[in-house]
Order: C-alpha cells, then sequence, then structure tokens
C-alpha cells in the first residue's frame, strides 16, 4: 500500500572503490540543493556488479587491542570513529545488552560473522514475504557500527552486545518509498524497539512520516536521522532529521573536521564520525564508506548505550543527555555539530 503522498528517499553514502570515491561524497560534494525525489536511483553505484572491496585501503583504523579476552591477538581493530567517541573506554560498564535498535535500511546481511550474534529479527517492508537480507551493503554497514561484534575478526560497534532488528525498507540500490519507511516505523513501534537508525533521507516533507516519527517517539523509540549529505549551506537538512522529533546527525572527519559533503542547520542535534567509516559489508564482508549515513549510528549505539545505564529515560532525556554530555569542536559552528560530537563515555558516565 501507499500512502496518498509517497516519495522516495535515499541512502545517504557513498563508497571508496577501486582507488577512488564513488557516490555523492568527496571529493565533489553534491549542490545544495537535494535532488528531487523520482524513481530514477541514487548516483552511487550498484556494488551487486563489482567484487566486495576487502582490499580497499582502510586508512584511519586504530589498531587498539580488544579490551575485553586477553587472549585476543589485534587482529580487531577499533574504528577510529568508535574510538573517537570514547565508547570503548566504558564497555567494561556495558555493552547496552538487550537494547533493541533497529536499522530501517537496505537490510542487514543476517549470517555476517561479525553480526549474527547480534542479529534478533527483523522484517522486509517492501516485500514482507522475503527477508530482510541485505543486497546492497549499506545497512549492514551502518549495523556494524552500532554493534559489531567483540572477537577476533573485523570491526566492533559502540555497543557491541546491543540486540539488532533488520528492518529493510530501501532496496538494492540503496532507495525506497517513504510509505515502506514509515511501515518499517510502525513495525518497530509494533516490536518494542528502544532505538531506531535512520540513514536515509528525501528532501520532501511528507506529513505521514513526520507522523510516524511523531508516533514512535510517543512511543518511547529514540529515532535518530542522518542530517544528509547536501553539503555546505545552513540550512540543508533533509527529512527525517529535520522533524524536531528525530535527532539530527552531522558528520566529521578523523581530524574533528567538518564532513565537507554533511548537510548543517539549525536542526542539527549532535555530530559524529561520518568520514572514511570502516565497517561490515554484504556477503560478510567489510568496505570504507562515508556520509553522515555512518555518522548517525554512532549516536543510535551511544543511545543503547545511555538507555542500558539509565533505565527508564524517556527518549527527550536520552537526547538531552546526550547533548548535555557532547564534545564541543572549536573549528564547527553550532549548525554544524549542534551541542556537539557525541562522547559516549561521558554520557554513560554522568548521572
Ligand atoms: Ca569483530
Amino acid at each position: 500500500m501507499r500512502v496518498e503522498e509517497d516519495a522516495v528517499a535515499y541512502a545517504l553514502y557513498c563508497i571508496f572503490w577501486g582507488g577512488r570515491w564513488w557516490g555523492d561524497c568527496p571529493p565533489s560534494p553534491t549542490p545544495t540543493s537535494t535532488p528531487t525525489p523520482t524513481n530514477t536511483p541514487i548516483s552511487t553505484p550498484t556494488p551487486t556488479n563489482t567484487p566486495i572491496p576487502t582490499n580497499t585501503p582502510t586508512p584511519t583504523l586504530t589498531p587498539t587491542p580488544t579490551p575485553e579476552g586477553g587472549s585476543q591477538e589485534a587482529l580487531q581493530p577499533i574504528p577510529w570513529g568508535v574510538n573517537r567517541v570514547d565508547a570503548d573506554n566504558v564497555w567494561a560498564l556495558t555493552t547496552a545488552n538487550n537494547i533493541k535498535v533497529a536499522i530501517i535500511d537496505t537490510g542487514i546481511d543476517l549470517d555476517h560473522p561479525d553480526l549474527e550474534a547480534n542479529i534478533k529479527g527483523g522484517r522486509n517492508t517492501i516485500r514482507t514475504s522475503r527477508s530482510a537480507d541485505d543486497d546492497n551493503g549499506h545497512g549492514t554497514h551502518v549495523a556494524g557500527t552500532v554493534a559489531g561484534v567483540n572477537n577476533s575478526i573485523g570491526v566492533v560497534g559502540v555497543g557491541h552486545q546491543i540486540d539488532l532488528y533488520a528492518v529493510k525498507a530501501l532496496d538494492r540500490r540503496g532507495s525506497g518509498y517513504v510509505s515502506d519507511i514509515i511501515e518499517g516505523i510502525q513495525w518497530s513501534i509494533d516490536n518494542n524497539m528502544n532505538v531506531i537508525n535512520m540513514s536515509l533521507g528525501t528532501s520532501s516533507n511528507v506529513t505521514a512520516f513526520h507522523d510516524a516519527v511523531i508516533a514512535a517517539r510517543n512511543a518511547g523509540i529514540v529515532v535518530v536521522s542522518a542530517a544528509g549529505n547536501s553539503g555546505p549551506g545552513n540550512n540543508t537538512v533533509i527529512y527525517p532529521a529535520k522533524y524536531p522529533e528525530s535527532i539530527a546527525i552531522s558528520a566529521t572527519t578523523s581530524s574533528d573536521g567538518f564532513a565537507s559533503f554533511s548537510s548543517s542547520g539549525p536542526e542539527v542535534d549532535l555530530a559524529a564520525p561520518g568520514n572514511s567509516i570502516y565497517s561490515t559489508y554484504r556477503n560478510g564482508g567489510y568496505t570504507t564508506m562515508s556520509g553522515t549515513s555512518m555518522a548517525t549510528p554512532h549516536v543510535a549505539g551511544a543511545a543503547a548505550m545511555v538507555l542500558s545505564t539509565h533505565p527508564g529515560f524517556t527518549p527527550s532525556q536520552v537526547q538531552s543527555h546526550l547533548q548535555n554530555n557532547a564534545e564541543w569542536l572549536s573549528g564547527l559552528s553550532s549548525n554544524q555539530q549542534g551541542s556537539g560530537l557525541v562522547d559516549v563515555e561521558k554520557a554513560v558516565s554522568s548521572p
């Protein structure tokens, strides 16, 4: 079923492939106006016809040994973003076990060895008879940043025992109907999710989309959304991040700069690492991607971590707690970073 005023939303990322960036991220930021939603695919390449880029360079890994299990080798470097938000500093305190995070996206690689243990369910809202397995890669990448498993391989997520739920509402090209995303939000409400991650967006303001985000927030779900990859300008945040009931996330670089592709504007609530992020990918792989899509799961994971140490917090309390404990980046404006860079250690540790 399609709602009366449907639109197309897009995964907000680009990918490093064969020695260069593809998509609408660096080196060429997109124009300030977001594309009008049509049925044409986004400008990112379709990854299905190319080999999985496991051999692509992984520029900014922090080769820190895993904090648990002293016998592990340093085969699971902590991605720079997870390290930058200081998630690893509080894993002795919590790993957000049993907190439920719905990834509304292209699905998740359901048998990925670095995710499978944390995947507890899901839904395909495009074709409900099919699984929520990821035929694109984007949702799997997002999921790895939230909850990559702490083992001796690959990556590790912000909260590595978070319960992941794969809600497939975007197709293999990384685009999808807002009506299918709304269906995913409703599924998340019906199945008692604690957090929704939406690394997607549209320039269209669809009333039913806003109503669904409000309903989720009223149901006690923390909604975290990507600000958009619409580049410079002070008013480039897209929907659903633009809705006040969603926490809107912009993207930073490993040197604490503002990512050139990231949207900015008064709706931005928090910033998070979003440039050259290494994470899980489809077919059991790993790759490096950039976008506010990659920043958003750092905050979804942070929200889950806060909920585990502050049970009973409402979505508004989680949001203000994350904002009050954020790290202000001196080189960025408030339109660029909102309250600052998300700080998991401080948020989890503060009463
Ligand atoms: Ca791992």
